[in-house]
């Protein structure tokens, strides 16, 4: 058992030094920067893990009754494709792609990413900085960087020079001098190391970019890595507590944040304390139908009427820290659970509030009869215990179950024990109606005019995919989704049905 007024120590894994240790907050409000999207696209259902993740860390600091300022970045400028310091601006080439200008395309895409995270019930974060809006504070901290002598100019831009970074590439446990010599990165002309990275790229002669600024290297755009940095330091200080991110940034991009901000700091601290990533889903064997564009998409799964709780629950159904793999069987096996559960938790509503373990044991404390629920305070030890094993959430889940089984469990106490465990997970065991888990219907009738209504919808629809305008065929789909029309696209044309 934990301290019976504060619980168990929360550990995290620390992917600087790869190892667990106790997190205790460095100031009164604990900062968390999350990595965001680069909004050129939807966001795919494996885009969708580190926010979900993000969230579940944001909900355990709560629970331990720690205040968080929590920033995730969405970046709308400066992000080649491939991750790499010269070419295209991802924004750029989608722009090109559907037609559209770069704003537009931020702006569609942007909205595309809030309206999942909500459909996710992702807490909203304190703040979602947009890299366009900060590129003077990148020009301020990159001309730093060059008067501590940190940096060269190429061409091709300003580069950071990692050689003289004495800690480069520790996060990434990487063996920089093989680092050096790996291929995964691409030639760039005159450049010193090959883990040097860009802090601004140059326009190239005679090419004048969509979204280009002046600085003291010419016209033309910061550096991807540049941006995090600067922003987290804007709205959290200099320094602060957690950053997280896919695993994938790990290697790379992360690594280059901590060798600008360690170089332009010059404090000899270590910028950021903690380092949490997410592994991968990987999307293999999932047979959900893939949107124009991209991969599966939360709203596809909606389509084959999965509620997006249930892809919650399958996500954390694994420890963040394994990869999963995307099936047909685990998201139906998520969604089964996720019916079971919310059908029993239907008739102990409302629940109370649990948000932190003090509140959660206090409320068994002040049960009337003065005697405190044993069965119900066991459990709550065992979700504080979860929760501070590095985010376990599948014992969570294991134990909420366990203790909606439980004969031993007075109802108050169990009430408390599911609200505590909601708080954590997110799931909306509180409100979500049974009956809107499964959204599919039997064919119903319509009369001649609202299927020629469809019909039309379904036909613009068409259009707008062969003219590649992703965003007004999905438009599209969501309107024929409130409809109630589900389409398939076969080699045939779409083919529609009611669900
Ligand atoms: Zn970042």
């Amino acid at each position: 058992m934990g301290d019976v007024t504060t619980g168990h120590q929360l550990r995290l894994y620390n992917s600087l030094g790869r190892r667990m240790a106790d997190f205790t907050p460095s100031a009164d409000v604990v900062g968390l920067y999350s990595c965001g999207p680069t909004v050129y696209s939807f966001p795919h259902l494996g885009n969708m893990r580190p926010y979900v993740f993000a969230d579940t860390l944001r909900r355990a600091l709560r629970w331990k009754g720690l205040p968080v300022r929590h920033v995730t970045n969405i970046t709308d400028v400066g992000h080649a494709v491939a991750d790499s310091d010269t070419g295209e601006d991802k924004l750029e080439v989608a722009a090109l792609r559907e037609r559209r200008s770069v704003e537009e395309i931020a702006v569609l895409y942007t909205k595309a990413f809030f309206d999942d995270i909500a459909a996710l019930n992702v807490l909203p974060a304190d703040e979602y900085p947009r890299a366009s809006a900060f590129v003077p504070q990148m020009i301020e901290f990159a001309a730093r960087l060059e008067e501590r002598g940190y940096t060269y100019l190429l061409p091709s831009g300003l580069y950071f020079d990692t050689s003289r970074s004495p800690g480069y590439g520790a996060l990434a446990m990487m063996d920089v001098a093989g680092q050096r010599e790996a291929a995964r990165v691409e030639y760039v002309e005159g450049r010193r190391n090959k883990t040097d990275f860009a802090l601004w790229r140059a326009e190239e002669p005679g090419v004048r970019r969509v979204m280009r600024w002046d600085s003291p290297w010419g016209w033309g755009a910061p550096g991807w890595h540049l941006e995090c940095s600067v922003m987290s330091m804007a709205l959290l200080g200099e320094h602060f507590d957690i950053h997280t991110g896919g695993v994938d940034h790990r290697e790379l991009h992360h690594v280059n944040e901590i060798a600008q901000s360690e170089a332009y700091l010059g404090d000899g601290e270590p910028w950021v304390r903690f380092w949490l990533h997410n592994e991968f889903l990987l999307m293999n064997a999932a047979k959900i139908a893939k949107s124009a564009g991209g991969g599966p998409r939360l709203a596809d799964l909606a389509d084959a009427g999965y509620h997006p709780m249930a892809y919650r629950l399958f996500l954390l159904g694994g420890h963040y820290r394994s990869q999963l793999d995307f099936t047909t069987q685990a998201v139906d096996a998520a969604q089964a659970t996720l019916r079971r559960l919310v059908t029993r938790v239907e008739p102990l509503r409302p629940l109370p509030e649990a948000g932190t373990f003090e509140a959660a044991r206090a409320l068994l404390a002040d049960d009337e009869a003065g005697d405190r629920d044993k069965a119900a305070m066991a459990y709550l030890d065992q979700i504080d215990a979860a929760i501070c094993a590095d985010l376990a959430t599948p014992k969570i889940l294991a134990a909420v179950q366990e203790a909606l089984r439980d004969p031993d469990i007075s109802s108050e106490g169990l009430r408390v024990v599911v609200a505590a465990a909601d708080a954590l997970l997110g799931l909306r065991l509180a409100d979500l109606d049974p009956r809107a888990i499964d959204r599919r219907r039997s064919l119903s009738d319509l009369d001649p005019a609202q299927v020629a209504a469809i019909e039309r919808l379904i036909a613009e629809r068409t259009n707008a995919r062969e003219e590649r305008d992703w965003y007004r065929a999905d438009e599209i789909r969501a309107e024929l989704d409130k409809l109630g029309v589900q389409v398939t696209d076969t080699p045939a044309g779409p083919a529609w049905e009611l669900r």
